[in-house]
């Protein structure tokens, strides 16, 4: 299941992000996901919730997932929009000739906390 190794890969970034920053028990996790992923925001919310309980320090931790729009440039009149259907044309122009800007990304936007007693 493709959440199912988001979510690994997800529970993962955050464990890490936790030892760096020092933090005892993670409460929020935001991750941006690009549209071309095509993840189901329930899978993952449910994958997300089995594998948390793997980890302690997680096991409380809410999941907020952000959809990024898919962004493309058009090479023929130089604008940056955003597609809402798998058309990869320009919404300005209507050329085909374009590029992908935005859609792919996936990253860890921010991981909420309650730092460590020194
Ligand atoms: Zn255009």
């Amino acid at each position: 299941m493709h959440e199912g190794s988001i979510a690994a890969a997800l529970v993962q970034s955050v464990l890490e992000v936790r030892e760096k920053e020092a933090l005892g028990t993670v409460k929020l996790v935001t991750v941006c996901i690009g549209r071309l992923h095509h993840v189901v925001p329930e899978l993952l919310q449910s994958a997300y919730r089995l594998l948390k309980k793997e980890h302690g320090p997680l096991a409380r931790s809410r999941l907020a997932i952000e959809i990024l729009a898919v962004r493309i440039a058009c090479r023929a009149c130089g604008r940056e929009t955003v597609i809402e259907k798998p058309e990869f044309a320009c919404s300005a122009c209507g050329s085909t000739q374009i590029d992908v800007i935005g859609g792919r990304e996936m990253h860890l936007k921010e991981v909420i906390g309650v730092r460590r007693k020194a």
